[in-house]
């Protein structure tokens, strides 16, 4: 797939709502073991403090909604643990609590 191509198709999950058709293609997770492979599996983020964690994602420097052609980019790619992983993701947080704020009491 050319860059062209993989825009258009991010851009299209993003439009429907179904990134996670992204993150569960073949292209994806080939490239997500090649990043992990160039991190030694461990959280660059930690790493850079001295401390060690294993990596249990793959994040995208550069946002894949900001920068789809970035997407398999493996430059734009840092392997994290999770707590890293949710401090470079604040706009996730808002996601999660929103549903609990409409979860009212009538
Ligand atoms: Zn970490
Ligand atoms: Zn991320």
């Amino acid at each position: 797939m050319d860059t062209v191509q993989l825009v258009k198709w991010i851009n299209a999950l993003i439009r429907q709502h179904n990134i996670k058709a992204f993150y569960n293609s073949k292209l994806w997770k080939c490239v997500r073991i090649k990043a992990l492979e160039r991190d030694n599996n461990e959280c660059q983020k930690c790493k850079a403090k001295g401390l060690y964690s294993e990596a249990q994602c793959v994040h995208h420097k550069e946002h894949l909604k900001k920068h789809p052609e970035l997407a398999l980019t493996l430059s734009n790619l840092t392997s994290l643990c999770n707590s890293c992983h949710d401090e470079e993701h604040p706009e996730k947080f808002y996601r999660k609590r929103k549903p609990q704020l409409n979860k009212e009491r009538w």
